[in-house]
């Protein structure tokens, strides 16, 4: 495969990978959660294999790892998409269509009535007269992540049928990111070196990187209350759901989602429930700052100790677990994780637009078991949506963007 062939490489498997259907379900705790991760994850390896991949490893849990032997000394690279897509209560079923985009509004479905309009996705003016990979209106693409996937598969490719040197490369196809990173917390570190340069290709427009992401907890706060029948209650109940609405109370109203932008965080109350007996309310916990984190956690345990006084008799406990790590904190000073993305984009002519992501994402988990991973953009755009789309250059780049840092990698050996 040579460079001319990308284009038409990556429409032709990322075609072929959206028609399996993929797509992830939270309810089922088993992973993959659905089989059709599974089926996706052996015609992953199925292909790595013809083009001549040997070390492959496909587990049971739906995490396949591929390995291509480095051929000189460089520092390891690794790569990380997920193969599910996400459930948004539209058919998961991907019927992808390619269309060559005049500057007009794009009708996805004629039948059931369905267009994207320029005027609700203005960035789409950006790819006027290029190949746009769009959806028949029905379901999303599952650009997010196969795109990643596909990008993928196509360095696997480049690299076994040219003649390219370069340090070992580890690809990592994981399930169940959508609806808790599953796949990223189930995967097992040890089956990867320490020393990787790591990277999840799922990220959005073409030049996006991001290296930011929140750092998130969450917290359950379990109430117990004191029950009798409400006739002879006086002096004697404690009713854990008032308990619970006197927590929330005292709750930061402007600390919020719906108040925040940017790099500011937040606490978000997800689910309460409660009956005579117990109450209980979960919660996360989001911000990039690591101090400002902390902080809150502080400050949820200073409303329990507030509450804890008024209502003595109650039973209340305050329990908060780390959910993922702000990349950048991973990092620390050893920033060749990030030098190498900006040069490689950087020769292939892309711009950078550096970003904070808010929301976790794979490698958030990978930064937290130790291993900072950013983020590198696939060309998508509109993600969890029918109105999902893929400029076909844009997914071209993100191809060679990590073609270019397999190439330079060798400059970044310590
Ligand atoms: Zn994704």
């Amino acid at each position: 495969m040579n460079p001319n062939q990308f284009s038409e490489f990556l429409k032709e498997y990322f075609i072929k990978y959206t028609a399996i259907t993929s797509q992830s379900d939270s309810s089922i705790p088993t992973l993959p959660s659905t089989i059709g991760q599974m089926k996706l994850a052996q015609t992953l390896k199925e292909d790595l294999e013809s083009f001549g991949v040997k070390d492959l490893t496909l587990q049971e849990n739906g995490i396949l790892i591929a390995k291509i032997t480095g051929t000189i000394d460089a520092p390891p690279l690794s790569f990380m998409a997920h193969v599910d897509t996400a459930n948004i209560g539209v058919s998961p079923h991907v019927k992808a269509q390619v269309i060559e985009f005049k500057g007009e509004d794009i009708i996805l479905n004629k039948e059931q009535n369905i267009t994207l309009k320029v005027s609700e996705h203005p960035d789409i003016l950006n790819y006027k007269g290029d190949e746009i990979i769009v959806t028949d209106g029905t379901s999303v693409l599952g650009a997010d992540d196969k795109a990643g996937v596909t990008a993928m598969v196509g360095l696997a490719k480049y690299i076994t049928s040219n003649n390219i040197e370069h340090g070992d490369i580890y690809l990592l196809f994981v399930p169940d990111e959508e609806g808790g990173l599953r796949g990223a917390y189930a995967f097992d570190m040890s089956k990867i070196p320490k020393n990787l340069l790591s990277y999840t290709i799922d990220g959005g427009p073409l030049g996006e990187f991001g290296y930011e992401t929140f750092n998130g907890a969450a917290a359950n706060i379990y109430i117990k209350g004191v029950s009798i029948h409400p006739g002879s209650a006086k002096g004697i109940l404690v009713n854990p759901i008032l308990v619970a609405n006197d927590i929330i109370a005292r709750m930061d109203r402007m600390d919020t989602p719906e108040h925040s932008e940017g790099k500011q965080g937040f606490i978000l109350v997800c689910d309460i429930k409660g009956n005579a007996t117990e109450s209980e309310i979960d919660i996360i916990i989001r911000d990039f700052d690591k101090d400002k984190f902390e902080a809150r956690k502080v400050f949820l345990q200073k409303i329990i100790d507030e509450v804890q006084k008024l209502h003595p008799r109650a039973e209340i406990s305050l329990e908060i677990k780390d959910s993922y790590a702000n990349i950048a904190n991973a990092l620390g000073d050893d920033r060749r994780c990030v030098e190498i993305v900006e040069e490689a984009m950087k020769n292939i002519g892309v711009s950078i637009h550096t970003l904070p992501i808010r929301g976790g994402t794979d490698g958030a988990v990978f930064s937290s078991k130790g291993l900072p991973t950013p983020n590198i953009f696939t060309g998508a755009h509109a993600i969890h949506s029918v109105y999902e789309y893929l400029p076909l250059k844009s997914f071209t780049k993100s191809l060679e963007t990590i073609i270019e840092m397999v190439k330079i990698a060798p400059k970044y050996l310590k």
